[in-house]
């Protein structure tokens, strides 16, 4: 509105090709300076009650600094200039505005992935469709080709290819089958599935996700907190700087008031740092969703900085670096000990562990048909193994730490030779036998590792509690220089401590659950396939959905493109606000130009530049 009047106002001004008496022209210019001040009056409401506000809080914001330009522009006979003052930065905050709001609205679109409507099989086989929010644990739910999954689930009947890119960025259908986990809002390819909620609705993978992403949207990254802070300071003394110029100059006789008074107001609307403080929100907002729409969740803009700076990651190799799935390779007997007895009594100690090495043996025992022992007692010790009382029996197994006081084998130093992760069976007298397992590498270990190493991130550091011909022999299949084997999990902690020294900020790649202390300890904790686990989203800084290395460069390449960015925005909007106010003082910048260019300008550059970062994408290759 404000706009249309400014531009209605310059028309009727201008129009002065009738040739009529200089009478008709005077009131045709009455009339015009009374549209323009319409036009100032419309479009400076967005900035007259903020800015009284403001004043009475002794507080100098760009709204005061708008009003003043406005009032001072129409006290001076430039209504022409007040009325575009107004429209333009009305306008320049009707688009940033837009800015944000956009870059929040692709959040809301994560929302609504999950479809509103599930069908819902109830007990007596009939089948009724229900709102999704309504899903409860247990609910039984039939999903069809093309349809989205409504809810997280395990599969009880049906086989399908399912696209899950929508929660962890991979777009390659992953093939699902009985017993497997699916996740809510992903899409079923072809094949029909029946599938039994493991959460509710509220509580799905998906859900959690839009959570924490509105959360760290609405965290303020560390250099935002910097901007402000210089915005407060920089706001007044611009402020002087105008008064000084509208004032000094002509007490020494420089040229008129008028003039000088001109000179102060363009300095003025300069002098607002619209641009610099939405800079920084719109990029790291549209970064953090751009991210979490390919699979990766950061927590915050500080996660999203830090991750930028990074140069030394350190990486946990079980799970992180190798897939985690270990299978057992040889089952070696000592002491009399048969086969049987040794993975039977193994098996019921790890029956209660989650560990990988865990799950192997217990797979393992059941494909043997090893005779099921009952446990009574249980204990893990996270880095060493599991103390337990398997038919009464007191088992250790894991590491030789387990072992301070008794002879080892000499098998177990040639099946480590082997590079095969080995555990120690035996109790409080005597070893029973040994495990040997194999992990394999994550095919693209060593790529991504040399991607990383081309994003600046020199510093490359393996940790493990395995042992170090292992962690030698995964090293040397992945480039990665500098090993630390045998670690407890609190000396992962004092090794990232160490780094932390050495490089300010320090990213720590691990499987979530079992490197915790060491993800807490980095300056970034990054887990990987945390789809999987609701757990380790809640815990890390930064969670890679999908379990698959490749969404880490994507991830550092996103983190460094946000803060050149970001630093590229203040750089050019100070840099174009100095030069505008070195022309102003000297009278060569006008008001117009400068709200046309100092602000319009600023603003404009800033949120394409945001918009830049949504097109990165995680198979781009550098
Ligand atoms: P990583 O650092 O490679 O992830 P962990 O710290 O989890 O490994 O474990 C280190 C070592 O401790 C393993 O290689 C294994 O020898 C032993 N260990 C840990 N947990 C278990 C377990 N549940 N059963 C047997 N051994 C275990
Ligand atoms: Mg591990």
């Amino acid at each position: 509105m404000s706009g249309v009047f400014w531009l209605g106002g310059m028309v009727i001004a201008f129009n002065t090709t009738v040739p009529h008496a200089a009478g008709w022209l005077r009131v045709r210019l009455d009339i015009a300076g009374l549209v323009l001040l319409v036009g100032a009056l419309i479009g400076g409401w967005n900035f007259f009650p903020k800015a009284l506000s403001g004043i009475r809080k002794f507080r100098l914001d760009m709204n005061f600094l708008m009003t003043v330009a406005i009032v001072g522009a129409v006290l001076i006979g430039e209504p022409i200039e007040a009325a575009a003052i107004a429209a333009l930065f009305s306008f320049a905050e009707l688009l940033e505005a837009a800015a944000v709001v956009r870059a929040r609205r692709a959040v809301e679109e994560l929302v609504r992935l999950t479809p509103e409507q599930a069908s819902l099989v109830r007990e007596n086989g009939v089948e009724e469709a229900v709102p999704t929010g309504s899903l409860r644990i247990g609910d039984l739910v039939r999903v069809r080709p093309g349809e989205k999954i409504p809810i997280d689930g395990r599969v009880m009947d049906g086989e399908s290819g399912v696209d899950e890119a929508n929660v962890t960025g991979e777009s390659i259908p992953v093939s699902k089958v009985v017993g497997d986990p699916v996740y809510a809002g992903t899409t079923i390819v072809e094949g029909y599935l029946e599938i039994e909620a493991t959460t509710d609705a509220s509580d799905t993978t998906i859900a959690r996700l839009v959570r924490l992403v509105r959360q760290a949207q609405a965290r303020r990254a560390p250099i935002e907190r910097y901007v402000d802070r210089f915005a407060r300071y920089y706001t007044p003394t611009v402020t002087a700087l105008a008064a000084l110029t509208m004032v000094v100059p002509p007490l020494f006789g420089l040229g008129t008031g008028l003039d000088w008074f001109t000179r102060g107001l363009a300095l003025l609307v300069i002098a607002c740092p619209c641009a610099l403080v939405i800079a920084t929100p719109v990029t790291v907002v549209s970064a953090l969703t751009s991210a979490a729409r390919n699979g990766v969740l950061i927590k915050g803009g500080e996660y999203l900085e830090a991750l930028g700076a990074t140069c030394a990651m350190a990486f946990d190799k079980t799970g992180s670096l190798t897939e985690g799935r270990l299978s057992v390779t040889d089952v070696r007997v000592v002491n009399k000990a048969s086969k049987e007895l040794v993975l039977g009594l193994a098996a019921a100690a790890e029956s209660r562990s989650e560990h990988p090495i865990a799950r192997a043996i217990v797979e393992k025992a059941r494909n043997d048909q090893v005779k099921e022992l009952p446990v009574t007692d249980f204990e893990a010790r996270p880095g060493i193994g599991v103390v337990a009382t398997v038919d009464g029996l007191e088992i250790r197994l894991g590491t030789t730490d387990l072992f301070p006081d008794l002879d080892l084998p000499p098998a177990l130093e040639e099946l480590e030779s082997e590079g095969k992760t080995v555990v120690v069976i035996g109790d409080a007298d005597k070893v029973f036998g040994m495990i040997a397992l194999e992990d394999t590498l994550r095919p693209n270990a060593r790529a991504v590792l040399g991607q990383l190493r081309k994003l600046g991130i020199h510093e490359q550091l393996m940790l493990t509690g395995d042992n170090e011909a292992v962690a030698r022999a995964v090293a040397s299949k992945t480039d990665i220089s500098d090993v630390r084997a045998r670690l407890l999990p609190h000396e992962k902690v004092q090794v990232v401590e160490e780094l932390k020294a050495h490089h300010k900020v320090v990213a720590m790649l691990g499987d979530g659950v079992n490197d915790a202390p060491a993800l807490a300890a980095a300056t970034v904790g990054i887990a990987m396939g945390a789809a999987g686990s609701p757990a380790t989203i809640e815990t890390a800084d930064v969670a890679l959905m999908a379990d698959d290395l490749k969404a880490l460069p994507y991830a550092v390449r996103m983190a460094q493109l946000t803060r050149r960015l970001v630093r590229f925005n203040i750089a050019s909007a100070l840099t174009l606000k100095l030069l505008l106010a070195v022309g102003a003082v000297g009278g060569v910048v006008t008001l117009l130009v400068a709200v046309l260019v100092g602000d319009m300008g600023a603003s404009i550059l800033v949120t394409l530049n945001a918009m830049r970062l949504a097109q990165t994408r995680p198979n781009m290759t550098d």
